[in-house]
């Protein structure tokens, strides 16, 4: 039977080696395999939610505390001073392990780190108020962990 567990939770658990960089109680952090800069880091919670929105509050506080911690630590052992963080969700949104994690991207001089184009286009202000208005509805009602 194939193991339910994801390639995350076996490097966490030690039995998929790594180059970790920072372990506590919720939080592991290693170097990415295929880095698209030197000290490319995935910060990953332990807590083995696939995607964000179903990370819980817990581990959500603990990723936010640890990833400036973490980007400092990148930038000065890297000697790179400006960065990326981003975090993927879902297959069509380039997820490809599914086991949430943040990926500290250092920007290096010579172009080297995360280059992607963002497709930007003009808001609809209509449409900007309709969905403004339902995320803030949803935010206002209690969380229903
Ligand atoms: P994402 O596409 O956002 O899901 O990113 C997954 C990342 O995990 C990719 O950048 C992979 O290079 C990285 N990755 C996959 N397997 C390993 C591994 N065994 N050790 C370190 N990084 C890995």
């Amino acid at each position: 039977m194939e193991d339910p567990r994801s390639i995350f939770t076996m490097i966490i658990q030690g039995e998929i080696p790594c180059h970790k960089v920072y372990e506590d109680d919720l939080i592991f952090a290693f170097l990415d395999i295929n880095p698209s800069s030197p000290g490319h880091t995935l910060v990953v919670p332990k807590e083995p939610a696939r995607s964000l929105d179903e990370l819980s509050d817990d581990s959500a506080q603990a990723i936010g505390r640890a990833l400036p911690r973490i980007s400092k630590a990148v930038l000065e052992a890297t000697g790179a001073s400006e960065f990326n963080v981003i975090q993927n969700n879902g297959p069509n949104a380039f997820q490809s392990v599914f086991h949430v994690h943040f990926h500290i991207i250092p920007k290096m001089e010579d172009g080297r780190g995360l280059t992607f184009p963002f497709n930007p286009s003009s808001i609809d202000h209509e449409d900007g108020a309709r969905l403004s208005s339902s995320i803030r509805d949803l935010l206002s009602s209690p969380p229903s962990q």
